[in-house]
């Protein structure tokens, strides 16, 4: 278990099968959902994967960081790690602990987040190990994440590239660095829109265990009529808390004033304080930023709170 500055990663060899197949089996990972290999750089990078200009652009800028690109992948990468995909998906993490463990290495390392499958990702070493219990193999602990929530990956294989899933790194400043239109066909308000292309970004995902309701704003959630005492509203700002007093149920909040990069930092670990203590139900908000940040977090909360079928 391999810190990240997104997220802590159950990383193994990512161009050995029997060691790809660990990862799925401890995750509970179906076999149609590839894993990212992380490398040190460009050029361990283009082992793996045919980068092109564009790629080049990208990784010049934002590696090493929160940022993972789908490239043709080159032969030597086994099926398994793409699920039998054409595309590989890659990334430089910036993480000191993770950075120094690939330069003694001779191979990419597959490290998806170190949580069973479509629970939240885990931000701190306790949340890894209060995960797997007895099953968890070692933690390098490197205290929380400096960032939270997944790398935002960029699909680069198709005709416009188009981001698969939101994070850090904006639309933004992707089309800023390739001079082009960038596009989502990830529609967050559309989680069931055939056209998402991902196959691990499934509607639900990201979820704590406790049922969770999506309330649209806060002030859809103060209207909410059926709380109980053991409900727990999360709130993204301290300071939105005095509001929720007179409700008979609990409140908390993701960060404390409302900072977009506090909330990302953190909500996967209040998540899961949430999910230990047992609420009845949990009650997210979304962020009414427009900031692309926000993008990221409301997808997670969507989610979150999306109803497993
Ligand atoms: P995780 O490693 O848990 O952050 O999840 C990685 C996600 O990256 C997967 O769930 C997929 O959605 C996406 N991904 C990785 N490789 C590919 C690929 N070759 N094609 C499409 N999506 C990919
Ligand atoms: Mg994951």
């Amino acid at each position: 278990m391999l810190p990240t500055e997104t997220v802590y990663g159950l990383a193994a060899n990512g161009l050995d099968t029997i060691a790809v197949q660990k990862i799925f089996n401890l995750k509970g990972r179906p076999a149609t959902n590839p894993v990212i290999l992380h490398v040190s750089n460009i050029g361990e990078a283009s082992k793996y994967a045919y980068f092109d200009e564009k790629a080049k652009k990208l990784a010049d800028q934002y590696w090493p960081g929160p940022l993972t690109l789908l490239l043709r992948k080159k032969d030597v990468v086994p099926e398994i790690t793409t699920a039998g995909l054409s595309t590989v998906g890659v990334r430089s993490p910036s993480n000191d602990v993770f950075q120094d463990m690939l330069a003694c290495l001779k191979f990419p390392l597959a490290a998806p987040s170190a949580n069973p499958s479509n629970r939240t990702s885990p931000t701190s070493p306790h949340q890894v190990l209060e995960m797997f219990g007895n099953s968890c193999p070692p933690i390098f602990d490197d205290g929380p994440t400096d960032l939270g929530i997944e790398s935002t990956i960029l699909n680069l294989t198709s005709k416009l590239p188009i981001i698969l899933r939101f994070g850090h790194i904006s639309q933004l400043e992707i089309e800023k660095c390739l001079d082009q239109p960038v596009s989502t066909l990830i529609d967050s308000h559309n989680l069931n829109s055939k056209l998402h292309k991902s196959p691990g970004m499934s509607k639900v995902h990201y979820a704590p265990k406790t049922f969770s309701v999506l309330h649209e704003t806060i002030d859809a959630c103060m209207e909410y009529k059926n709380f109980t005492p053991n409900d727990l509203i999360i709130s993204h700002s301290s300071r939105d808390i005095k509001r929720f007093q007179d409700l008979p149920c609990k409140a908390i909040a993701f960060s404390t004033n409302g900072g977009l990069e506090e909330i990302a930092r953190c909500m996967y670990r209040k998540l899961h304080d949430a999910d230990k203590a047992k609420f009845n139900q949990l009650h997210l908000c979304l962020n009414d930023s427009d900031d692309d940040l926000a993008l990221a977090i409301n997808d997670r909360i969507r989610r979150a709170c999306a109803q497993k079928t």
